[in-house]
């Protein structure tokens, strides 16, 4: 293998473009026929009711399956592809469900590739030094080669989610959650920058046909890029693809963290980049929310901008875990909707680990046990109102929100699994938002 290598290429062609890809960095120099293949995509969330959530947030299928032509085509037979969906909706068959929906059971008819779920396969204990201890799937630990495909997105909590970050998606959910730690000396940033220590070797190729702004999931803003950026190097690959989000690799401290840990220079100049011209393609992704604070209420902008007041919905920080968050876009949506125009009692509303309550609000609302446990006795709440959750259920979010006054509407939390087909609407009749990129046909 050839480490510092990245290549960036222009997607123009099925099977062809990924196949420069790889060749133009070395990514297959050291493939043996007959190793054993873990191909780990980016599914992040699904919902088997509703369109499912796409453009910028999963890997798309033609990727996957140009990649799997390629190992076939070097000798590879033992290919598994695997991910461990985030379930928020409590739906057992929503990994069956993604894996026909993305063509992935049609890839195992055609090439003889497996597809698994990693929630419902083994773990093992991982110790990556300095006390950090990770459960890692054993499927990807005991493969020969892992194929690491994120998609090109920047994310709300650590700047940019690529090939490492992609990693996160392979341990436990107890793993999962101990990652977003309240400890700032041993955070998100710091678990993160660790995924990729104890893995076999790794080739990395993100998926940039489609980016995604403000990700990592349904919620942000999808862009067609028509890139793939591809590296044996998945520290290398990953400072590329953050300055090709706009970001310079010391603005994102997971990639700080894991190039102090390996004595790595984060100057791209170390690098030796081929391809497309790094700055011609680079494109700002945003990747957070602006939040607004004045005396009326601190929440998203696009909140404030509806006049809502008496609000105090604390911005989100990076120990809130995946599970609450989910539930945080569905909370703002309601609570947008609720609004009649009436100030509200001063509610702040907490969530994550860390956050503390302010003085002179007329109630707090904890949310998730984590929260709950942190401040149940703080002095400064007037008025409690807790969701002891982990994480909280979407039927005690509605009752808390009623206690607080804020009338939200049931049904939106019910139908949660509905929602993701919402956001998806704004793709509808465009051509660049091709549907075919995410069938095997
Ligand atoms: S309550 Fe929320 S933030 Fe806390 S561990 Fe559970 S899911 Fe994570």
């Amino acid at each position: 293998m050839r480490d510092n290598i990245v290549s960036i290429t222009r997607y123009e062609k099925p099977y062809e473009s990924v196949k420069k890809a790889v060749f133009s960095c070395g990514g297959f120099d050291a493939l043996r026929s007959g190793a054993r293949v873990f191909i780990k995509p980016n599914i992040v969330f699904w919902s088997s009711e509703s369109v499912f959530p796409k453009w910028g947030v999963i890997t798309t299928s033609r990727v996957v399956e140009d990649i799997v032509i390629l190992l076939k085509e070097h000798g590879v037979d033992d290919i598994t592809i695997g991910e461990g969906i985030v379930d928020i909706f409590g739906d057992d068959a929503l990994a069956a469900h993604a894996s026909e929906s993305l063509g992935y059971d049609l890839l195992g008819k055609r090439y003889g590739v497996k597809f698994i779920n990693v929630m419902e396969r083994p773990f093992e204990r991982v110790d990556l030094g300095d006390g950090i201890t990770l459960s890692f799937n054993r499927d990807i630990l005991e493969s020969d080669l892992v194929i690491d495909l994120p998609v090109m997105k920047s994310h709300s909590q650590t700047v940019v989610s690529l090939g490492i970050k992609n990693l996160k998606g392979t341990i436990n959910t107890a793993s999962r959650k101990r990652c977003h730690n309240a400890d700032s000396g041993k955070n998100l940033h710091y678990h993160v920058s660790r995924l990729a220590d104890k893995m076999p070797p790794i080739f990395t190729l993100i998926d940039g046909i489609f980016s995604l702004e403000r990700g990592p999931s349904f919620d942000g803003r999808a862009k067609r890029s028509n890139l793939l950026i591809a590296s044996t190097d998945i520290l290398a690959a990953d400072m590329v693809g953050a300055k090709i989000l706009g970001y310079n690799p010391e603005e994102v401290p997971y990639l700080v963290e894991a190039a102090r840990k390996r004595g790595r220079s984060l100057e791209l100049s170390a690098l030796k980049i081929v391809g497309e011209d790094i700055e011609k393609v680079a494109a700002v992704h945003d990747y957070t929310f602006d939040y607004s604070i004045d005396e009326n209420g601190e929440m998203p902008v696009a909140l404030a901008r509806t006049g809502i007041k008496g609000l105090f919905y604390r911005k989100f920080d990076d120990t809130m875990c995946t599970y609450c968050s989910a539930l945080t876009g569905l909370i703002l949506i309601a609570i947008r909707q609720a609004w009649n125009g009436e100030p509200w009692d001063n509610i702040e509303v907490l969530t994550g680990k860390r956050m503390a309550p302010a003085p002179g609000m007329g109630a707090t609302i904890l949310l998730g046990q984590c929260m709950y446990r942190l401040n149940k006795d703080h002095p400064n709440i007037n008025r409690m109102i807790a969701v002891k959750g982990c994480p909280p259920s979407p039927e005690d979010v509605v009752k808390a929100l009623h206690e607080a006054g804020i009338e939200v509407n049931p049904t939106l939390f019910s139908n949660i699994a509905v929602l993701p087909g919402a956001f998806m609407e704004r793709y509808r009749d465009r051509a660049e938002f091709d549907e075919s990129f995410f069938r095997v046909d």
